[in-house]
C-alpha cells in the first residue's frame, strides 16, 4: 500500500454554515464526502489535517476591511442575507475563515513535503467571492487567499489556477487581473452565472494574457473537458512553469446536477483528474491541490468525488492507466 502522500481537509466545523436552513449549499454535501472517505478503496492512503481558522489581517490580502466587518457582524445572527442566493447564519463567519484556512492548511502540508497533493472540501465555496462583495454562494475567496498565502507566506511568483467549476470564478479573475503572477483558467457555461468569463477577458497590465477563459455552451462532456486539459491546460503550464497548481473543484460539471448544464461523468471527473496530476507532475515536482467550490447532486459529489480521490491516491481506475487511450 502507498504511504499516506495525500492530505485531506474535512473537519465536521464546516456543517455549522447554513445549519438547519434549505440551501443548495448545505451540510449535507460535506457528509457525501465524508462518505467517500470512509470507501475502503482509499484505506491508509491519505492522511487528514485539521484546518485553522484564517485572520482578519489574512483575509485582507484579497479583501476589504469594510466588507470582513460586514461578514464578521453576521456572527451570531440567525438569518443574513448578502443577496438573492448568498446567506449566512450564526456561524457562518467563523466556518467562512476556518474554509479559507483549510486551504493554508492544505497548502502548509504540501510545503512541509508532507504530501504532494491533497483536497480541501470546505464551505463555504469561494470563487465568486469578489474584494468586497458575497455572491454566488461564496464570502471569502479561499482559492484567491490560496494564491495569495503562496506569494506572501512562501515567496513563489508563478501559480497557476485551473477552475473546474461549471461556472466562471469571477472573483479569482478579478483578484489577479493586473497581475503575472497567477495565471487563472476557467473552463465555464456561458452564457451564464455570473455572466464573466467571455474569452476576451484576458487580464490587463502585467496581467494581460495570464487570465485565460474558456466559455462553453451547455451540455459538454467528458471528451471536451479532457481535450481543454490536453491541448491547453498542459501546454500553458508548461509554457508557464508554476510552482504550484490550485483546483477549484466544482462538482457541478455533473450530468445531473441542477446549477451546471454540463453532462460529464464520475469516468471524467477521474479523467479530468490523472491529467491534472500529470500536468503537475510535468511542471511542479506533482505539487496540486484541490479545493471544493460548487456541485449541488449529492449523488454527483459521492460519485465523482470518489473518482477524483481515487487518482489523488494512486488508486487508477481508469483503462490500463492510460487517460489519453479514453474512447
Ligand atoms: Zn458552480
Amino acid at each position: 500500500m502507498a504511504s499516506p502522500g495525500v492530505v485531506v481537509i474535512k473537519d465536521q466545523r464546516f456543517g455549522r454554515h447554513l445549519e438547519g436552513i434549505f440551501h443548495l449549499e448545505n451540510p449535507k454535501r460535506l457528509a457525501a464526502f465524508e462518505s467517500i472517505m470512509q470507501n475502503p478503496a482509499l484505506a491508509g492512503r491519505w492522511q487528514e489535517v485539521i484546518p485553522r481558522l484564517a485572520t482578519t489581517e489574512e483575509l485582507a490580502w484579497v479583501h476589504t476591511p469594510g466588507y470582513i466587518g460586514k461578514v464578521a457582524k453576521t456572527s451570531g445572527k440567525t438569518l443574513t442575507s448578502f443577496d438573492f442566493d448568498t446567506q449566512t447564519t450564526a456561524d457562518s463567519y467563523d466556518t467562512a475563515r476556518l474554509a479559507v484556512g483549510g486551504v493554508f492548511s492544505l497548502i502548509d502540508a504540501i510545503q512541509a513535503g508532507k504530501a504532494k497533493r491533497g483536497f480541501a472540501f470546505i464551505r463555504p465555496p469561494g470563487h465568486h467571492a469578489e474584494k468586497d462583495r458575497a455572491l454566488g454562494f461564496c464570502l471569502f475567496n479561499n482559492i484567491a487567499l490560496g494564491a495569495a498565502y503562496l506569494r506572501n507566506r512562501y515567496g513563489l511568483s508563478r501559480v497557476m489556477i485551473v477552475d473546474i467549476d461549471a461556472h466562471h470564478g469571477n472573483g479569482i479573475q478579478s483578484a489577479f487581473y493586473d497581475s503575472d503572477e497567477v495565471l487563472y483558467l476557467s473552463m465555464h457555461l456561458f452564457p451564464g452565472f455570473p455572466g464573466t468569463g467571455n474569452v476576451g477577458e484576458l487580464g490587463r497590465a502585467n496581467g494581460e494574457g495570464f487570465t485565460v477563459n474558456v466559455p462553453l455552451g451547455r451540455g459538454h462532456g467528458d471528451q471536451e473537458f479532457a481535450r481543454i486539459i490536453c491541448h491547453l491546460v498542459l501546454p500553458l503550464a508548461r509554457e508557464y512553469q508554476p510552482e504550484m497548481i490550485l483546483v477549484p473543484c466544482g462538482f457541478d460539471l455533473y450530468m445531473h446536477d441542477r446549477l451546471g448544464g454540463m453532462r460529464a461523468t464520475p469516468k471524467g471527473y477521474a479523467l479530468l483528474t490523472r491529467l491534472l496530476i500529470e500536468a503537475a507532475e510535468t511542471v511542479c515536482d506533482g505539487r496540486i491541490a484541490f479545493v471544493a467550490e460548487g456541485g449541488y447532486s449529492m449523488k454527483g459529489i459521492r460519485e465523482c468525488g470518489l473518482r477524483v480521490m481515487q487518482e489523488l491516491c494512486d488508486v487508477k481506475t481508469l483503462n490500463g492507466g492510460k487517460p489519453f487511450n479514453h474512447e
